[in-house]
């Protein structure tokens, strides 16, 4: 079985693509720098597992990546580590650049330099996947989708910054050779995912009985994919994408965040219904809107689709529901974020 590098893979894309991948057999070493976005709690599944080795580190270390490329020798690099909240970007854009600009090009350093050293069947075998967002692409209007093609147009300091990482990725293929993949995915959701993001914050909320705010006038329409499927079109590209190749994936599943927020409410009302009888809709409080908030992002995934055979599983209404009932099921792993104390304990597991 192959042996993978994983950077950023306690955090919510990275942490379900490792629990899979080392379920599947896969050794992952996985270097992550437990930023409060990383939690060691996802991949306590893990513990004491052979095929898993998690490593306290930044992507920008050099000499720490170039040791665990030497030690472990392997097969790909799978690149999730960024810094990944819009909101957070605007407030303070320079961890932005550095990890997901200054570290990612650290990373593609060390990534040619290993590459080089290897046989030429390893050199053949050897991939870098670079894990991106459909923002780089900026905003449509009411009609269209990004494709492959799509000018880059990005509007945050997040997006600009993963834009960036998208260009360095693509330059050290056409420079260097490096055997590069870029996968270019919407909005995610499911299982662990931190409550700042708009899902799991509202279905905490919710579940508080507390005030769901809700940006602008929640017309802002994303096409949300369920993380699973998305862990699944990152491992068939990684496995089949043709190399210098960028894929989008998403999950033709556009919504308006208003219509999320009301989907999450009506299956906690069903489940769980306030003590006080009140339908969840009615704490919905439109508040004033993300500076450069984009519009509407929708993808067309047809290349990945009909290169590789990759679809969505789920629907929207599916893969909502089963994060609702995850959410519902796991509410120690949501309190210990809520409440700091997957932090504290972080360093000693390190
Ligand atoms: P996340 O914020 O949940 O996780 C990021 C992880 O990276 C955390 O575990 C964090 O500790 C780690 N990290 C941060 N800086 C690091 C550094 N310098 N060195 C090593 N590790 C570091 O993010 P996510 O939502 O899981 O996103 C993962 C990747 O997928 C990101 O590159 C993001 O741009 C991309 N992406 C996310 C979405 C989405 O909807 N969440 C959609 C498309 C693409």
């Amino acid at each position: 079985m192959p042996t993978w590098l994983v950077t950023g893979g306690a955090g919510f894309i990275g942490g379900n693509f490792v629990l899979d991948a080392v379920r599947r057999g896969v050794k992952v070493v996985n270097l992550d720098l437990l930023t409060y976005a990383g939690n060691r709690d996802t991949l306590a599944p893990l513990d004491g597992a052979d095929g898993h080795v998690f490593v306290h580190g930044d992507i920008g270390d050099a000499a720490l990546v170039k040791r665990l490329l030497a030690e472990h020798r392997p097969d790909a690099i799978v690149n999730f580590a960024a810094e990944s909240h819009v909101d957070r970007s605007i407030d303070g854009p320079s961890a932005f650049v550095q990890t997901n600009v200054v570290g990612t090009l650290s990373l593609l350093e060390q990534a040619r330099d290993y590459w080089k050293s290897l046989d030429p069947a390893g050199r053949d075998g050897f991939r870098f996947l670079h894990v991106s967002t459909d923002e780089v692409y900026g905003s449509l209007g009411e009609n269209g989708k990004f494709s492959e093609t799509t000018p880059y147009a990005p509007n945050s300091p997040y997006s600009a910054s993963k834009a960036a990482s998208d260009h360095l990725v693509r330059a050290f293929h056409h420079t260097y050779g490096l055997p590069t993949l870029t996968t270019n995915c919407s909005n995610n959701y499911g299982p662990f995912q931190f409550p700042e993001k708009l899902i799991p914050l509202v279905i905490a909320k919710a579940l508080a009985g507390e005030s769901l705010p809700v940006y602008g006038d929640g017309m802002n329409v994303r096409d949300w994919l369920y993380v699973g499927d998305h862990c699944a079109a990152i491992a068939r590209v990684l496995e089949a994408g043709r190399v210098g190749e960028t894929y989008n994936v998403g999950g033709d599943a556009e919504r308006p965040n208003l219509t999320v927020v009301k989907t999450i409410c009506a299956l906690l009302d069903a489940r769980r219904p306030l003590a006080d009888g009140r339908a969840r809709e009615s704490l919905i409080a439109f508040v004033a809107d993300r500076p450069g908030h984009d519009r509407r992002y929708a993808i067309d995934a047809s290349k990945l689709k009909n290169e590789l055979g990759w679809a969505p599983t789920l629907t929207f209404e599916q893969g909502i529901e089963r994060t609702v009932e995850w959410y519902l099921q796991n509410q120690a792993w949501v309190q210990r974020v809520l409440d700091g104390s997957y932090r504290l304990e972080r360093i000693g597991q390190a």
